[in-house]
């Protein structure tokens, strides 16, 4: 029998009967600004559980490892069991959300050059914005293996913001998780509207959690509309 080995707020995973591999199920939980926000958005889940197959099959192709073995069915995917690192990689590429807020810069301004960030995955301290030293100090990650995570998180922008642009869709910002599979450096949970900026590339309307966040309304038909165009694309 599955056991719940883990349940956050947006997935639950669960055993196997190999204990080398876990199941992920997306739920339709949506939380924001550290769990203080709460709410459904419907069908979240199947999306979400989607667009991350897709999306980790489109890096496996370009060379990237990803935990990613198979999807299960409409919420659930079969992925490698990880030790995930207590940090969050986040690549920007737009000015938005806590980048905007930290620097004043107008939320919208296309950075010259992308940006990687390192956040420490602790709910307690709010997810704390650190640097090359911090990550040092809580030992979290060698110099080495941060170079590494830096050099990987520029990577996947690459791949894909040529992705979305196919997509008539412009990668703003989007977040990361790394782990080990035995000692090797792998890319882990999941890459969805919840976990990027997704900005129509006409005219910038916002198709991710930030119209959740900022109550902007048509929530389900932002996440469907994503959704809708990746499955439409002939080169899948
Ligand atoms: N993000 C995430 N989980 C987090 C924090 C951020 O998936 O715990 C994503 C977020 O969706 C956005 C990017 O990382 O695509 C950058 O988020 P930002 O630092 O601007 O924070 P926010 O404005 O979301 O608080």
């Amino acid at each position: 029998m599955p056991e719940l080995l883990y349940e956050g707020k947006a997935k639950k995973v669960w055993t196997t009967s190999d204990p080398e591999q876990v199941e992920m199920e997306f739920k339709d939980d949506a939380t924001a600004f550290n769990g203080q926000k709460r709410g459904t958005i419907l069908d979240k889940g199947v999306v979400n559980a989607k667009l991350t197959a897709v999306l980790f099959a489109v890096l496996e192709r370009e060379g990237i490892r990803t935990h990613l073995v198979r999807q299960l069915d409409d919420r659930r995917l079969l992925v490698d069991r990880l030790e995930m690192l207590a940090l969050e990689i986040v690549a920007r590429n737009i000015v938005a959300g806590s980048l905007a807020q930290r620097t004043g810069l107008a939320e919208g301004t296309v950075l010259k050059a992308p940006i990687v960030e390192i956040y420490y995955k602790n709910d307690a301290l709010g997810d704390p914005l650190l640097n090359d030293e911090h990550v040092a100090v809580l030992e979290l990650a060698s110099p080495e293996r941060l170079a590494d995570l830096k050099e990987r998180a520029r990577a996947i922008n690459r791949i894909l913001s040529a992705f979305w642009a196919e997509m008539g869709i412009l990668l703003v910002d989007f977040k990361l998780e790394f782990g080990l599979r035995r000692g090797e450096l792998v890319l882990g949970d999941e890459i969805t509207p919840d976990t990027c900026r997704l900005w129509d590339a006409k005219t910038r309307a916002r198709l991710d959690k930030d119209r959740f966040r900022r109550d902007l309304g048509q929530v389900e038909e932002a996440y469907q509309e994503v959704l809708r165009r990746v499955m439409g694309h002939a080169a899948l």
